[in-house]
């Protein structure tokens, strides 16, 4: 069985989010059980002297023009990727957009890469292209158009970004005006790249069960809930994990001090380091932490309408988020307010993420909606207690009563109301240290591996093949 699983971020090439993470770790558990090749774009901002350019190029035609494609290819942590280099992926600074917008020619950036991708699946005889998110969603169509015999299955990693263009841009790629009409990618006047996953896919996942079954209703259909309705006997919900080996308290490079459950003290250690770079006082306070997008997704709105009432409190709060610059006006505000606040918004900080997970008491995730999250299953592993809303893969992944995997603080609703109540339970859990602390030995010694994950997409590709 030959997988290519394409993604437009993997990490450690380029991350913006939780699908790099997940297009590293989920490919990883993979190899254990079929032959797994990744591909993603060759950005400009990417070491090309780093990787080895292979003998394959191509130019791939799209509305009558040609671009030239070349090949590279690396192989880290046992997996070979290939880097599709193609002087419209590599022009550009970012991967989607810059300050002023996404890229206005994003559409045929990335009908360019599923283009390539689809031409090298049948160079290395791929029998499954595993597909992921709009900017790999026309890969689908274009299998199934050009009558192949691989199979194509599709995951949404979050329904909320659609790939949406105006009408001429069908042309622009290449495809045939008979792809505009409702049961195609037509989206209300406009074309609609996700709709061609998830309509052409021979099977459709997401990233938790709950956000499977979410996807199919008004509230959190994005306009696409009668498609994924219509659909939903291909639609499976299968749970994110994390790499155990990239977030690994017990030797993580970027702490200061590694432990484990049976060495807390030493995560104290970057408690005190962290507040004392940051100038916080207060080492008996809880430490709240979030390390998010900076988008209204992650409940922002809500969370800055609360920050008056949970700055008042006797904790301190440190955030690391970059996007929006609407929300980091409003918040830098707050951190001239308050004393107990830091907001770290200098950019995307690897190292610093894993050295605020391994400070952090409560880490606060109150988003909106959320297909899987990653950054509660991280908290956990680190021994940061996950506060939740109580959507999407937040609510398969952290439990506040029981003994399921992870234990945390979990709102009702996404409510200020119900982040406050959520806090109040949060600073009475830290009074009580017997209790805190099993909780905590019971999320670091959790299964957050892709292990589980990965055997559940291996009979799905099985079933494909059958
Ligand atoms: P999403 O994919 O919606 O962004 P997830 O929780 O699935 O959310 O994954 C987010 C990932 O990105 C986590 O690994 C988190 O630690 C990381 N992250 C988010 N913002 C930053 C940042 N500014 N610096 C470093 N890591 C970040």
């Amino acid at each position: 069985m030959q997988i290519l699983f394409c993604a437009s971020e993997i990490y450690p090439y380029a991350k913006s989010g939780g699908l790099a993470d997940v297009g590293h770790s989920l490919v990883k558990a993979l190899g254990k059980h079929a032959e797994i090749q990744s591909v993603m774009p060759l950005y400009g901002f990417m070491p090309k002297e780093e990787f080895e350019k292979i003998d394959i190029a191509f130019s791939v035609n799209l509305g009558g023009v040609f671009y030239d494609v070349t090949l590279y290819e690396k192989l880290h942590d046992g997996i070979k990727t290939y880097f599709v280099d193609a002087p419209l992926l590599s022009a550009t600074e970012e991967m989607y957009g810059d300050a002023k917008g996404d890229y206005a020619n994003n559409d045929i950036r990335f009908a360019l890469f599923c283009a390539a991708v689809v031409e090298l699946a049948q160079i290395i005889h791929a029998d499954i292209i595993h597909a992921n998110d709009w900017h790999s969603a026309l890969v689908p169509l274009l299998v199934r158009r050009a009558k192949l015999k691989i199979k194509t299955l599709f995951s949404i990693h979050n329904l909320a970004y659609h790939g949406i263009f105006e009408r001429d841009s069908l042309a622009r790629v290449g495809l045939e005006e008979s792809y505009f009409h409702m049961d195609a990618l037509e989206f209300y006047g406009r074309v609609n790249f996700l709709k061609a996953g998830i309509v052409y896919s021979d099977a459709l996942t997401t990233v938790s069960p709950t956000y499977a079954k979410e996807i199919q209703t008004k509230e959190f259909g994005c306009g696409l809930e009668g498609l994924l309705q219509l659909y939903k006997t291909k639609l499976t919900g299968i749970l994110n994990g994390i790499d155990e080996t990239v977030f690994n308290p017990q030797n993580d490079a970027a702490l200061l001090s590694c432990y484990s459950s049976d060495t807390l003290a030493k995560k104290y250690e970057n408690k005190k380091a962290l507040q004392r770079e940051l100038g916080l006082s207060g080492l008996k306070k809880p430490l709240f932490v979030m390390i998010s997008r900076l988008v209204h997704q992650k409940g922002f709105d809500l969370l800055i309408e609360s920050l008056d009432a949970f700055l008042s409190e006797d904790v301190n709060f440190v955030l690391l988020a970059n996007g929006d610059e609407e929300y980091k006006k409003m918040l830098l505000l707050y951190t001239k307010k308050y004393k107990n606040f830091r907001f770290l918004c200098n950019g995307y900080d690897e190292a610093l993420s894993h050295r605020i997970y391994a400070s952090g008491d409560f880490l606060l995730m109150p988003s909106l909606y959320e297909p899987c999250g990653l950054s509660q299953m991280i908290a956990a592993r680190y021994g940061t207690i996950p506060i939740v809303n109580k959507v999407g893969g937040l609510k398969d992944s952290v439990h506040e009563s029981g003994r399921k995997c992870a234990q945390g603080i979990v709102m009702r609703e996404a409510s200020k109301k119900a982040l406050l109540g959520a806090v109040k339970r949060a600073v009475t859990l830290y009074g009580d240290s017997a209790k805190k602390e099993d909780m905590i030995s019971l999320n670091m010694n959790c299964d957050f591996s892709f292990a589980k994950s990965a055997l559940l997409y291996h009979k799905l590709y099985k079933r494909l093949l059958s």
